[in-house]
């Protein structure tokens, strides 16, 4: 009896904790739309030296797409949520190059905000990377490097220092600070 009871509630704590959130889909049809969706919203971005964002949605038919694309600032950039279809995630570019700002890798506050929705979200960088932000997981993934998508012609590689592959919400609070 005892050594059942003992089974059951080690069974229990396994159970508990193997269970972190699912990590939010992402489907290859997502990612090549947002691939080719950065290109389009990367040029306007450098010209403009300003961030664009939304939300990707999937309408009932399957199909994949946006809902309004609103442009931002320098450094920020407030997304519409979208009347129709199911939102998959969020989506925004980091302007043009500067030498001073973070760009190349997502903010804290980007993290952030996909967490707090409970979905992804698709970064562009100036360099031409492409990120996928896990909101649930707190961790962001390089999906291609320098020159994947469009680049700023003035992007400069190295500005910013080292960037890595993998970002937990940990690790770009002690690169950039907790805001
Ligand atoms: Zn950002």
């Amino acid at each position: 009896m005892e050594s059942k009871l003992a089974f059951l509630i080690i069974a229990l704590t396994c159970f508990c904790f193997a269970s972190p959130p699912a990590a939010v889909a992402q489907s290859a049809k997502e990612r090549k739309f947002a691939v080719h969706l950065m290109n389009r919203i990367q040029g306007p971005s450098f010209a403009q030296s300003r961030e664009y964002c939304g939300y990707m949605v999937q309408l009932p038919s399957g199909k994949i797409t946006t809902g309004t694309i609103n442009p931002g600032t320098r450094d920020g950039c407030s997304p519409t949520r979208p009347e129709n279809g199911q939102v998959l995630s969020s989506f925004h570019t980091h302007g043009g190059f500067t030498e001073e700002h973070y760009s190349e890798i997502p903010s804290v506050q980007d993290m952030r905000g996909d967490a707090r929705e409970g979905i992804g979200g698709w970064l562009a960088t100036p360099g031409g990377r492409l990120w996928f932000i896990d909101g649930p997981n707190n961790i962001a993934r390089q999906i291609c490097g320098i020159g994947c998508l469009k680049q700023d012609p003035i992007f400069r590689p190295g500005a910013q220092g080292k960037v890595a592959d993998v970002y937990t919400m940990d690790k770009l609070i002690a690169v950039m600070g907790p805001e």
